[in-house]
């Protein structure tokens, strides 16, 4: 039995890791903008802020984590490896015929993905609903969700950063992975949008590991909370 358990625990990683799962998985040419610009703030998130492991994930009291950005989940994939979610023998097949990691990803097929997303515009009002359902149960548990700076032109997600702000639903927080790749946002005003509906909100250096678990970490009672996470501009 211990030799089992020794054999099945998948090894100790740790941010240092991350590239080298990243360069496992090849062919995301067209996306590896959105796959880089999260790898930070998942990595923060999973090492420092939620409250879910591969023992946990089925656990109704556990943390949410919903990958809105869908459509460059190269990242999310290599931290979900680095603790131990999936295994690291997926990650060459990613992306062929049969493998369960699509260039999307399945909540069926990946063990720890909440959502399967990468129509833009989806997850955030799920993160919405998951938070209110929550709260409803009783539940202290907290709900994150990763959008991208232009996954908010959809319309979709003002809808909810109204709703969520007029429900002061503090167990969400919204993570913007600010890249400057928006078409119609004007620069540096995502942070205001989410303020005039009463939220609280933060603006933060995408690549600090102090200042985004202390951003993320917060909960304000009554408000639920944005972080801009700026990176490096997409077109730079
Ligand atoms: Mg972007």
């Amino acid at each position: 039995m211990t030799l089992l358990t020794a054999l099945e625990a998948p090894p100790e990683r740790s941010y240092d890791d991350l590239p080298r799962l990243m360069s496992l998985m090849t062919g995301d040419e067209k996306h590896s903008a959105a796959a880089t610009s999260t790898l930070d703030v998942l990595w923060v998130l999973y090492d420092r802020v939620l409250r879910v492991g591969p023992g946990s994930a089925d656990d109704p009291a556990r943390d949410r984590f919903y990958l809105s950005k869908g459509h460059g989940p190269m990242a999310y994939y290599a931290v979900l490896t680095a603790k131990g979610f999936i295994p690291e023998a997926w990650l060459p097949r990613w992306a062929s015929y049969d493998s369960p990691l699509g260039h999307h990803p399945d909540r069926v097929l990946v063990p720890g993905v909440e959502i399967s997303s990468g129509s833009l515009g989806h997850g955030f009002p799920l993160a919405v609903g998951t938070a209110l359902g929550l709260r409803a149960q009783g539940l202290t548990s907290r709900v994150v969700v990763l959008v991208g700076d232009a996954e908010l032109d959809e319309g979709s997600n003002h809808e909810a950063v109204e709703l969520a702000g007029a429900l002061g639903l503090d167990n969400l927080t919204v993570v913007v992975v600010d890249n400057g790749s928006s078409t119609h946002n004007r620069p540096g005003a995502i942070a205001g949008r989410f303020v005039h509906e009463g939220w609280h909100a933060a603006v933060v250096d995408g690549r600090d590991h102090t200042a985004l678990e202390r951003a993320l970490t917060a909960r304000i009672e009554g408000r639920p909370t944005v972080v801009v996470a700026e990176v490096e501009e997409k077109w730079a």
